[in-house]
């Protein structure tokens, strides 16, 4: 079976309108499909509302990426299958809302310091009614002349470590877990090998997720070996965690992963996580 559990729209930093997202997945033969933006649910509002859209047979399920913070590390939470409407995946979502504003005075803020005045205009205006984020930020310097592209951007400015890495303001990992939970939600850890933790780090992080609530994490993310899959899945296992795969789809980059994952492809077999085990409609 074809899944993608973890997609974005330009509803956050993603290329792609949901709809295009959509069709995207259609020709990719996707089954099962999770738009998941990150702190937003507004284009997983705007699918439905065209819902007439969905081919037969193609389930859409609810989704977000939230960010929260564990131990110091920035810490990605998919939620699958929630209700968006529950007061509680609401107010987390404000609350996100708020804190993602928060952060771009306080990025830009930084930047200004270096010489890079204008920041916050400028990511705003990039952003337009996406939910804003440090993709936005590296537009504007590529835009400005202040660094050659976006990798340059994240190596220089805004990658981990770096000053305009902000992470003060996000909730803490257990509440992002919680809100998910409360709203009928599953709630997955994301990427696991993107933090570059420790094994033994990932492992206390895992504990601590499940005894929030959380009971999947992805064993696929773009971009992976087969030899991390391969590991992730045996992890995944360990815990007794369902397996997730997501392509963590931005847009068409030459190197970046396409739209879809072939489930049947993994190398460790898995307690998979799937619609019907999310309870979604
Ligand atoms: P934010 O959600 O605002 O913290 O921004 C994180 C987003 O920036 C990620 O979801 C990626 O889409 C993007 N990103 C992270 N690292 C890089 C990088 N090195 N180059 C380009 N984009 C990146
Ligand atoms: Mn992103
Ligand atoms: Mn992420
Ligand atoms: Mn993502």
């Amino acid at each position: 079976m074809i899944i993608d559990f973890h997609t974005h729209s330009h509803a956050s930093d993603g290329a792609l309108s949901p709809r295009e997202l959509l069709a995207e997945a259609v020709d990719a033969g996707v089954q099962q499909l999770a738009l998941t933006d990150h702190d937003t649910v507004a284009g997983y509002r705007a699918l439905i509302d065209s819902a007439e859209a969905l081919p037969d047979g193609m389930r859409l399920l609810a989704g977000t990426e939230l960010s929260s913070l564990w131990s110091g590390v920035g810490i990605h939470v998919v939620g699958l299958g929630m209700d968006v409407d529950h007061p509680d995946i609401r107010q987390g979502l404000a609350l996100l809302d708020s804190a993602r504003r928060e952060r771009a005075e306080l990025i830009a803020g930084r930047l200004e310091k270096l010489g890079m005045p204008g920041a916050l205009a400028g990511a705003e205006a990039e952003a337009g009614v996406s939910q804003i984020g440090r993709p936005h930020f590296a537009a504007w310097m590529v835009a400005e002349g202040h660094v050659a592209d976006a990798n340059q951007a994240f190596d220089k400015y805004l990658g981990a470590g770096k000053v305009g890495d902000v992470k003060t303001c996000w909730p803490a990992m257990a509440d992002a877990v919680g809100w998910i939970v409360a709203a009928g939600g599953t709630a997955v850890l994301a990427h696991p090998l993107k933090y570059k933790m420790t094994r033994v780090k990932l492992k206390r992080c895992l504990v601590d997720f499940m005894a929030a609530g959380g009971t999947a994490m992805e064993v696929y993310s773009g971009r992976q070996t087969r030899e991390q899959t391969r590991d992730l899945c045996l992890i995944a296992n360990e815990f007794g965690l369902l397996a997730s795969a997501g392509s963590d789809f931005h847009a068409h980059w030459d190197y970046g992963p396409k739209v879809g994952f072939d489930a049947g492809k993994l190398p460790v077999e898995v307690e998979l996580l799937t619609a019907e085990r999310i309870g979604a409609a």
